[in-house]
């Protein structure tokens, strides 16, 4: 006879025509389909890093018939998501809006606005300059990271806009893509001083008889174009975005809300460009921008080549330095090594994959059994389990209503610690109801019932009566090993039910 207290996994019955999901699969063959955007980039980015995490999943992208944006988040939104297929997607303005989408577990992103964001990091194209060049970085170096930090300082204000409660008004034009669009980004500049110079080296080349005086004064040219090159950008660049036009609802309290909600998204007048809209400032920018420095680190090059040899060995030396020039292509170049140096946020991505399979629990429990509590909170976390617990995780001055509303949807279980006085609190009875509404929506078992000091099954609230429940009264470790033992099965069973 099976007692009414014996723990769900010695109940036979209940895993009546389950048992063959419960065949363990070994680790390392479980396979993780991951869905991309687009083939290209996408597939090289999110590549690698799956790649850098150690994982024992492997994390294969697959070629579908789901291209954009569009129909992946069409996918997660159909629930078509789980711990074997996930997808991965640019934030564009998902991240700094909390849009839901995001917070699905099986969703990835770049939490910048896009992979291309990623490609305008300033060590990276520091660093792309330096392999193409082969030329020292300190000597004649463009500083891209002042550069890209001096040019956020310009767009930071507008930007905040589109995060300020003005942006909710009928009349606000803040963020008129038609009208502003072509003042935040700056590739008609670079395109200009790019023929400027160009028109200027001809005239050098033309002008001088002598190889030596030529090679000299394009040398001269380059080193003092290169050195004013940031300053020159950014003061054009200021003066072409005084014409963005603003409308005139926006306050300085509804700015200073706004930068605070950019702040606590680690978004700063230093980093803005990681959020501006990627594709076009890498298309409408960065690469003309990198073309104009590579162009201008050539021909330095070329004429250091020409002044350190012998005249008979400058052509071989320069052949030489072109097969290598040529060899480095942004394409090939600036992608494959785009996680070179890595941007602060790529350290959110690899800490969402790898709580892929680190479930979710929160323990719903009155605060009269606090101790009961965090004594299972930090015995539960020691076994790898993230736990939601609301005296350690909330902030203060959060809504205590809206923290317990996101973790009751996005928790993986719900722990119920029952006791006299839980099972009298609205709080628990509610954290109760709703879990067990989400069980019957997706079929799922999410709440785990626990029985603290004095509690009988014959105490228990009528929802939790056909649950099988776990007693902490008689022996703490075994109660333990028992939840931690039930998550692990629930989560075999849903990666087996998901294959
Ligand atoms: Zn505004
Ligand atoms: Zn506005």
């Amino acid at each position: 006879m099976i007692s009414e207290y014996n723990e769900i996994w010695e109940n036979p019955d209940y895993y009546s025509g389950v048992s063959t999901y419960l065949k363990e699969i070994p680790e390392e063959k479980k396979t993780i389909f991951v869905l991309i955007e687009n083939e290209y980039n996408d597939r090289i980015f999110w590549n690698k890093l799956f790649t850098s995490i150690p994982s024992k999943y492997n994390f294969r992208i697959d070629t579908h018939k789901y291209t954009g944006s569009t129909a992946l988040i069409q996918l997660a939104k159909n629930g078509k998501l789980n711990a074997c297929r996930v997808i991965c997607i640019d934030s564009d303005y998902k991240y700094l809006l909390d849009d839901d989408i995001i917070k699905n577990k099986f969703v990835f992103h770049t939490y910048t606005h896009s992979i291309e964001n990623h490609f305008c990091f300033g060590k990276n194209l520091h660093y792309y300059c330096e392999q193409v060049s082969t030329l020292s970085v300190d000597d004649y170096f463009f500083d891209f990271e002042s550069f890209l930090s001096n040019y956020s300082k310009i767009v930071y204000d507008t930007f905040v806009c589109l995060f300020c409660r003005c942006s909710l008004l009928d009349d606000c034009k803040c963020f008129d893509a038609k009208r502003n669009y072509q003042y935040l980004y700056f590739s008609p500049i670079i395109t200009n001083l790019l023929t400027e110079y160009e028109k200027k080296i001809k005239n050098i080349r033309d002008k001088y008889k002598s190889e030596s005086k030529k090679y000299d004064e394009i040398n001269r040219y380059s080193k003092d174009f290169i050195g004013t090159l940031s300053d020159t950008i950014i003061r054009k660049f200021k003066e072409k975005h005084k014409y963005i036009r603003l409308c005139n609802l926006c306050n300085e309290t509804f700015k200073n809300e706004a930068k605070l909600t950019l702040e606590g998204k680690g978004v700063t007048n230093n980093n803005l460009y990681l959020f501006v809209r990627g594709h076009t400032l890498y298309d409408n920018g960065i690469k003309q921008l990198i073309k104009l420095i590579i162009k201008l680190l050539e021909n330095i090059k070329v004429s250091q080549i020409f002044n350190q040899c012998q005249h008979k060995t400058f052509k071989e030396n320069r052949s030489e330095f072109y097969n290598h020039y040529n060899s480095y292509k942004p394409h090939n170049v600036i992608f494959p090594q785009g996680l070179n140096q890595e941007c602060e946020f790529v350290e959110n991505i690899r800490n969402d994959i790898r709580m892929l399979y680190i479930p979710k629990v929160m323990i719903s429990y009155s605060h009269k059994d606090k101790s009961d509590a965090n004594r299972l909170a930090i015995d539960l976390q020691q076994n790898n389990i993230d736990i939601k617990l609301d005296d350690k995780d909330m902030l203060v001055g959060e809504s205590i209503h809206q923290w317990v509303e996101k973790n009751l949807t996005e928790c993986d279980y719900i722990l119920v610690l029952l006791s006299h006085d839980s099972i009298e609190s609205s709080w628990v009875k509610e954290e109760i109801n709703a879990a067990r509404m989400r069980e019957k929506e997706s079929n799922k078992s999410i709440l785990l019932s626990v029985m603290l000091n004095g509690i009988t099954s014959k105490d228990l609230p009528l929802l939790l009566k056909d649950k099988n429940a776990v007693s902490l009264c008689s022996k703490y470790e075994d109660a333990l090993k028992s939840i931690l033992r039930s998550i692990r099965e629930y989560e075999q069973r849903s990666h087996i039910n998901n294959a």
